[in-house]
């Protein structure tokens, strides 16, 4: 196994289930303040290195994109 794959793991077990935070117009975080009011789910390095990904009505749907999210990443990067 190579540090990679144990990355990866990591990677995919953090957007499996990560941490979901509301946030209101005009809250800083990386990138410059929030624009629309909502769920976003936190990035998995830190609050000021990237922004977080969102935004969406509910916790179930921020979790939902995070899944999807990380799988379609977690496929292409398997692609030949
Ligand atoms: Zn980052």
């Amino acid at each position: 196994m190579t540090s990679k794959d144990a990355a990866d793991r990591e990677l995919a077990h953090y957007f499996e289930n990560p941490e979901i935070l509301f946030w209101n117009v005009g809250d800083i975080v990386a990138g410059g303040p929030i624009k629309i009011d909502g769920y976003y789910v936190s990035p998995y390095c830190d609050w000021g290195c990237c922004r977080p990904y969102g935004p969406f009505t509910t916790t179930d749907e921020a979790l939902d994109a995070s899944q999807k999210r990380w799988r379609e990443w977690d496929e292409r990067d398997r692609a030949p």
